[in-house]
Parts: C-alpha cells; sequence; structure tokens
C-alpha cells in the first residue's frame, strides 16, 4: 500500500503529526484511505466514491482532524494520494493555493511562525508572576533640562496647578 505515513522520511519538522491516544480510523483501516489517482474516474467511480464518503465520515469524527488537515497540507510530498483529514488530493492541492494567495509563496513559513509565537505567549502566561511589592529599579527623573517634558510628568500631576503655600 503506498499510503504515506507520518512516520515516513522527511516530513516537515515544524509541524509534526499530531499525537493521539485514539485508534484513528485510518489506522485500523487504511484500505479505506486509499485513494490513487484516477479512482474517481472510469469504471472504478462509484465505488471508489463510495469510499471517499466513508472516509470522510470516519476523518469528521476523529479528534485531531484539524491538525491532520495541517499536516497534510504543509507535508505535500507526503500525501499525493489518497483521502487525509477527509480531503483528497485536488481538494489539498486547492487549499494549498488559497493559503498561497492569502499568505504569500512562503505560506508554511507564516504558518510555522505564528504557531511559534502562539506558544511563546502560551510559555509567558503559564509562567509564574512575581508576588508582593514591585522591586522594580526605580526610575528617577531625566537631570537634563533639554530633556525634561511634560509628557515625563505622571499623567495625575500633568493637569495640577502648583500649590500655593499657606499664608
Ligand atoms: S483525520 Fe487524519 S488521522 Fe483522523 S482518521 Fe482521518 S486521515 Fe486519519
Amino acid at each position: 500500500m503506498s499510503r504515506p505515513h507520518p512516520t515516513d522520511p522527511a516530513p516537515d519538522p515544524r509541524f509534526p503529526f499530531p499525537h493521539t491516544s485514539a485508534p484513528t480510523r485510518c489506522r485500523r483501516d487504511p484500505a479505506l484511505f486509499d485513494l490513487a489517482s484516477g479512482d474517481l474516474s472510469g469504471d472504478t467511480k462509484n465505488a471508489a466514491q463510495a469510499r471517499l464518503e466513508q472516509a470522510r465520515r470516519a476523518c469528521s469524527a476523529c479528534p485531531i482532524v484539524t491538525a491532520c488537515l495541517r499536516w497534510a497540507l504543509v507535508n505535500k510530498t507526503l500525501t499525493t494520494e489518497n483521502v487525509f483529514a477527509g480531503t483528497t488530493p485536488a481538494q489539498r492541492r486547492a487549499q494549498r493555493r488559497g493559503l498561497a494567495d492569502r499568505l504569500g509563496p512562503d505560506w508554511t513559513d507564516v504558518l510555522a511562525a505564528r504557531d511559534q509565537a502562539h506558544r511563546a505567549r502560551a510559555e509567558a502566561a503559564r509562567s509564574p508572576q512575581p508576588r508582593g511589592p514591585s522591586r522594580a529599579t526605580p526610575t528617577t527623573p531625566p537631570t537634563s533640562r533639554s530633556s525634561w517634558t511634560s509628557s515625563d510628568c505622571p499623567p495625575s500631576t500633568r493637569s495640577r496647578k502648583p500649590e500655593t503655600p499657606p499664608p
């Protein structure tokens, strides 16, 4: 069987195949997802179409369908045939063209950069915040007259009139 497998060599390392402990249908019944080029034409059309619909239903219930589609779109040399995430090769080609139109020819790099930024934000959100009073270094006002402007004042003091000493 020619169906590419996530452990085949040369997948893009920035987009690992999603992990799931669930036994996905394509692992249990790989023949269902076989769709060689030409299957949807000629004498085999009806049988292939029925199999495609079954595979689509299986994928729609799969817990990793979204990540599977992403993996299949990025790793186009591994997914030139067969059904992945309910899509045919022609549908994936169309989706890749759409991504290139929206994000540019380097759309995989754009997606990888977004993923990295997302991971960095998630990591920052998980980092413990400092407790108690801030121990930040106190700021000192500028001493040079030329660099001292009203915008250096804290906002709450900018519009306050100078205090007049009591008589
Ligand atoms: S979505 Fe992907 S991993 Fe899930 S059954 Fe379909 S082809 Fe397999």
